[in-house]
């Protein structure tokens, strides 16, 4: 008889499956009668043998920084892009919940499953929201409920339209440094990302239009897919794509669709969270004939994020392709979630809440801002960051011999210290070459004002001591 045998055991006790493979080999039957100690071992199994994809994926960035954090509970985190928790809509929340439990009919249709698409008139809302923000009417901007896809956060949305678009070694054209957690769904699917360079007014059209030539030279054009940017102060560097910017780079998609169709992703998670100036225009507006940009937004940082809701208008070639794959991985967003939502904007309470909000986070700015003013006064022309004018983070730039990649001895000062951050690694992708190794995210969402003061506090004497 044979059998797989068990691994063998290393020194700690552990059994070693390096080879994951059992080996086959006989044992004595007998014993298994005769001895009345023999224990049986359990039997080694040939690894799982997971799909391409997940062997493409690594372990999300973020959960290192998590361990860190859990690691060391005295630390103060400004890597996570999470919202602040004070000013979490409870009130709101709890009064749009009584309204909708107060009507039965309205009741039973929020607690029943809905549509893959979403409900109807939360896609109204958003419609209407959009218009709004781009100061034109639906119908200017070529929109309609149709075009209007609900998800379970923005982030599904954008995998799904990974999931729509790419085949492995199809190309994405993405601003570095940018949002690493879709940068991890992108390489998941085996694409290639073709980092573009950003600097103060956000992607450089410049840049994208060469590497498209560059691209179309090695003859791999029909790989280009799609251009994806957060648009408004983006993750990580809070800078905002220039109105400008928005209509050239909407510009150069139109023209290379004419050879091959390019479309360009605008995430625009962070739009509504603008503490000075006046809004910018979505790319949309330079797409009336709504066949280049999909526009993605988000409840999750302008409202909740444990309502996990957000939406994407397509083209509406996207949206049968969209919709059929939504359907295979959950056919629908929580209902009530999307009936909670569509009462917020319905009594207004949503864009009142909003306006609490941009005053919470723009003092949260100001506060990390001038810390850090306040703090390295001293080697003032040796650093420098960024100034949003909304969102959630700060990018700082250190002298190049400073490293703070994970495990640095700067990193490491920083958690002796009490305080995360988020090094400028995350935010390549993995084939990045020339990642700039000397610069970091801070994030004020999360801690309380003086949280984050001390955070900062914390990390200019690190800064201090090390150029010192
Ligand atoms: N886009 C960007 C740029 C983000 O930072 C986030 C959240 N961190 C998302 C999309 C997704 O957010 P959600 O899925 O919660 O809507």
């Amino acid at each position: 008889m044979t059998t797989n045998a068990a691994p063998p055991e290393t020194k700690d006790g552990h059994t070693d499956s390096s080879d994951r493979v059992g080996t086959a080999v006989s044992i004595d039957c007998k014993s298994l009668f005769e001895d009345p100690t023999f224990v049986h071992q359990p039997t080694s199994r040939p690894a799982v043998s997971f799909s391409d994809r997940v062997r493409r994926s690594e372990k999300p960035p973020i959960s290192y920084l998590m361990e860190q954090g859990l690691a060391n509970p005295n630390v103060i985190s400004l890597a996570a892009g999470f919202v602040d928790n004070a000013s979490l809509p409870v009130d709101e929340v709890r009064q749009a919940a009584t309204t909708i439990l107060a009507d039965r009919d309205t009741a039973l249709a929020a607690l029943q499953y809905g549509t893959t698409d979403g409900y109807p008139e939360l896609r109204r809302q958003i419609v209407e929201q959009i218009a709004r923000l781009d100061e034109r009417t639906p119908s200017d901007l070529g929109l309609d409920p149709q075009r209007v896809i609900v998800g379970t956060g923005s982030q599904q949305l954008l995998y799904l339209v990974g999931e729509v678009l790419l085949d492995p070694g199809d190309i994405v054209l993405l601003g570095v440094p940018g949002y690493f957690v879709y940068m991890g769904a992108l390489e998941s699917f085996g694409a290639r990302i073709v980092p573009i360079r950003t600097d103060e007014e956000g992607l450089d059209p410049e840049a994208v239009e060469a590497a498209l030539e560059a691209i179309d030279a090695e003859g791999n054009l029909e790989r280009v897919k799609f251009i994806y940017d957060v648009s408004y102060f983006n993750n990580p560097t809070g800078l905002t794509l220039s109105e400008p910017r928005k209509r050239a780079l909407v510009e150069i998609a139109q023209r290379w669709s004419k050879r091959h169709r390019i479309v360009v992703v605008e995430d625009a998670a962070y739009r509504e969270l603008r503490y000075r100036g006046s809004d910018l225009p979505s790319m949309l507006r330079f797409d009336p004939d709504g066949q280049t940009v999909l526009y993605a937004g988000t409840f999750s940082k302008p409202f909740s994020p444990g309502m996990k809701t957000g939406y994407v208008i397509v083209p509406t070639e996207f949206r049968e392709p969209l919709i059929n794959q939504k359907g295979h991985e959950d056919f629908g967003t929580s209902n009530l979630n999307q009936h909670l939502l569509a009462e917020l904007m319905r009594s207004g309470a949503y864009q009142s809440h909003l306006k609490t909000l941009r005053d919470v986070y723009r003092e949260k700015m100001r506060v990390t801002i001038e810390t850090l003013e306040a703090e390295l006064r001293p080697v003032r022309e040796r650093v420098s960051w960024t100034s949003p004018e909304g969102g959630l983070y700060v990018w700082l730039t250190l002298p190049e011999e400073i490293l703070t990649s994970r495990g640095s001895p700067f990193f490491e000062d920083c958690l002796k210290e009490g305080m995360l951050y988020v090094p400028a690694e995350f935010f390549y992708p993995r084939s990045a070459t020339d990642v700039p190794h000397h610069c970091l995210r801070l994030s004020f969402g999360v801690p309380p004002l003086d949280r984050v003061r001390e955070g900062v506090r914390r990390l200019a004497r690190v800064v201090l001591r090390h150029l010192g």
